[in-house]
């Protein structure tokens, strides 16, 4: 008798097969607000593990949807075929400059690692205690420091990862790959790129300008080009001093305006949250207060501080020199998310569509005008945060949307606006099932039909985590 999925993988793989209605339950949702049920979850001990699922994907016409720990914030671990989960991958090793991690290695467990050597991966997204490298990776996840330090995809040097054809290959290493993924990203309209530091939407191939770049096609790619085993990751001495200012102001755009001036004075970090924030900071602030800057400095500590205090119009209200003292005030805005769950009734909350856009910095009081027409013509309220340095705002809209159709025109005139000033609908978290259909507008036709061949070339099957980003054949 011929063997189901299931069976089939139960005979095959070494690690676990698990198919109950608990399991798949448990890998039907990440943190957004999406539930794709799977048909089974397979927890891999190693790359052969890895291999047998996908040949059982193509076996039995179904796909495979790697996750790492499910912090996603727009469903893109979230599939209806194979779920992979490569937990068990969780192998480290540091270099000089460098650290070989596997895709499973959690990221608050390797910041530990690599801190006894007094190094640090700099991409820092606030969920990073919990998040893996291979998510990050998937995603091209950055956070507030790759103000300085550049996203994910800044910050990798090689890969090696197993493509829907179920070819085991290092990026840049296989040069015959590369070659190809470098033709193919040649014909790009770069005209229809955004012009802001960093962008998790679509495929990147703005960033493959020779052979070399080629591996940097699959960060960022959500598990649709290519399962990342391992990675060869860039890492930096931690910073000998620090010094963190917050500052208060009491309208956001004049907070807005100071950002360009700021920016000149090279911080590593500088971050935004609003009223609705800042009230669960337990600090007195003036009652006047709109809002806050984070703005932080690892290098050149006096000198900036120095020409800080000359340009700023807000108001220092503190200044924090400890490790101990910064560590827990970046907390503050790390718990942002939590806060805005926190101030809004069950009933409020809106799905995160509009959630991550970045746009160049001069544009960025822009951004708070569209919030502001959204909200008197869909009667929404929103609570702002993000990572300003890098024009990258986190919006969380609430309200009662009675209508259906209402978020997806709220969608579709938020993302309009900001294609318009050059910017990504997603500078960190990544399309996933929240904006996957808008990654053609953001893009235009040509580059959407060399997203569609560099798919073709890596999963010509269409069975990884189908339908993000581009359709899946
Ligand atoms: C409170 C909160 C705060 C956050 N803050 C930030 C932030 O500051 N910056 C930021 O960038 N993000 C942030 N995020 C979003 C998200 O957590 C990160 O992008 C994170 O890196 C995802 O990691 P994960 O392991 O949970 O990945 P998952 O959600 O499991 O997967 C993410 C994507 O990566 C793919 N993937 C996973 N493993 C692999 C692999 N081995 N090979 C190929 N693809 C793979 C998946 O298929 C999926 O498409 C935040 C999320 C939350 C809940």
């Amino acid at each position: 008798m011929k063997k189901s999925l299931i069976e089939y993988l139960r005979t095959e793989i070494e690690g676990d097969v698990l198919s109950n209605e608990e399991s798949r339950d448990y890998y039907s949702v990440d943190s957004s607000s999406y539930q794709v049920v799977p048909k089974v979850a397979v927890l891999a001990n190693g790359q052969k593990d890895i291999a047998i699922t996908i040949k059982a994907a193509k076996k039995f016409n179904t796909t495979v949807t790697v996750r790492g720990t499910g912090t996603g914030l727009v469903g893109s671990a979230l599939n209806s075929g194979i779920i992979l989960d490569l937990k068990k991958l969780n192998k480290s090793k540091i270099g000089k400059n460098y650290a070989q991690v596997e895709s499973g290695v959690i990221k608050g467990l390797l910041d530990k690692k690599l801190e006894l050597q007094k190094k640090f991966f700099p991409p820092n997204p606030s969920i990073g205690a919990f998040c893996s490298i291979g998510g990050m990776l998937g995603n091209n996840s950055s956070g507030s420091r790759s103000l300085k330090y550049g996203s994910v995809i800044d910050n990798v040097l090689e890969l090696t990862m197993i493509d829907g054809n179920g070819r085991v290959i290092n990026l840049p290493k296989n040069k015959k790959i590369g070659k190809k993924i470098f033709e193919i990203s040649r014909n790009i309209d770069k005209e229809r790129f955004p012009c802001v530091s960093k962008n998790s939407s679509g495929y990147r191939i703005d960033a493959i300008k020779n052979e070399k770049d080629a591996h940097k096609i699959i960060l960022g790619s959500e598990g649709t080009l290519g399962i990342i085993l391992s990675a060869k990751i860039k890492i930096q001495n931690i910073p000998k001093r620090k010094i963190l200012f917050v500052l208060e102001y009491d309208s956001v755009i004049q907070a807005a305006k100071d950002c360009k001036g700021i920016l000149s004075t090279r911080p590593s970090a500088m971050e935004f949250v609003d009223k609705q924030i800042l009230k669960h900071i337990p600090q007195k602030f003036d009652k006047k207060t709109n809002c806050l800057l984070f703005v932080e400095y690892d290098e050149r500590v006096s000198e900036n501080q120095k020409e800080l205090k000359a340009i700023t119009n807000g108001k220092i209200r503190k200044t924090i020199h400890t490790d101990k003292q910064i560590f827990k005030w970046w907390r503050y805005r790390d718990l942002s998310l939590h806060f805005s769950l926190k101030s809004v009734k069950k009933e409020e909350r809106i799905p995160q569509i509009i959630e991550d856009a970045a746009v160049p910095i001069e544009k960025i009081g822009r951004v708070f005008s569209i919030i502001k027409q959204i909200n008197e013509k869909f009667n929404t309220k929103s609570i702002i945060y993000g990572h300003i340095g890098d024009g990258n705002l986190h919006i969380m809209l609430y309200g009662n949307i009675q209508k259906t159709g209402t978020l997806k025109k709220i969608s579709r005139k938020f993302f309009s606006e900001i294609i318009r000033c050059s910017g990504t609908i997603t500078a960190e978290h990544g399309d996933g099932i929240a904006r996957s259909e808008f990654v053609k507008e953001q893009y235009g036709e040509r580059n959407f039909e060399i997203f569609r061949e560099l798919k073709k070339l890596l999963d010509p099957d269409g069975i990884l985590n189908p339908n993000k980003i581009v359709p899946s054949k």
